[in-house]
């Protein structure tokens, strides 16, 4: 479970995660009496209480609202990108083309149409994209997140780590690299809206 500082309309980027809300609660009380101790300190305990269930209500309404986070895209490493652009070419058919961004080499892989929000038009069905080889790294799947801050702090409390720490892909998002549990790396990507 996760509280954003901002929900409560404070204009701060802090995320409070948890496994129950009172776990939450406790870390964004505590985040506050840091971070916000001007404020705090100008409220009364009613107010607090008032704060507290403010905190319950989000809560119980991310809670329901709660859906899984989807695979939207795939990253192929590859040691010889034309060879490889030519062996993907030649058995799936899918078209790779160098990717118009600044920043290390990236290649997009197109297997789908996708309309004007770069969605693909076909259900089920996802684009990749294809870098140089990191490290001894396979295939990547990448899972969309509403909050990457939050879904890196979740990697870590669930046992996993951040391997390639978050960065700004253009202006269209932000990427992070995690090991899970098992050793494998899996991509972590948050929209930016415009
Ligand atoms: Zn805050």
């Amino acid at each position: 479970m996760q509280l954003q500082c901002s929900d409560l309309g404070w204009k701060c980027d802090f995320v409070a995660t948890g496994t129950t809300a009172d776990e939450v609660k406790t870390a964004m009380f505590s985040h506050a009496a840091k971070a916000h101790k001007a404020l705090l300190s100008k409220m009364t305990e009613e107010d607090k209480k008032r704060m507290a269930k403010k905190m319950d209500g989000f809560l119980a309404m991310s809670a329901a609202a709660a859906k899984p986070d989807k695979v939207v895209h795939f990253e192929i490493p590859a040691d010889n990108v034309a060879r490889a652009q030519q062996f993907y070419s030649s058995v799936f058919s899918w078209q790779i083309s160098r990717a118009p961004m600044p920043g290390p080499e990236y290649y997009l892989i197109t297997t789908t149409a996708t309309d004007k929000k770069n969605m693909p038009v076909e259900a089920g069905s996802i684009n990749g994209g294809m870098m140089k080889r990191m490290a001894k790294e396979g295939p990547v799947v990448v899972v969309n997140v509403n909050s990457l801050d939050a879904a890196l702090k979740k990697v870590q409390q669930a046992g996993g780590k951040v391997v390639m720490p978050k960065m700004q892909v253009g202006d269209i998002g932000l990427y992070a690299r995690v090991m899970d549990t098992e050793g494998n790396v899996i991509g972590v990507w948050q929209n930016v809206k415009k």
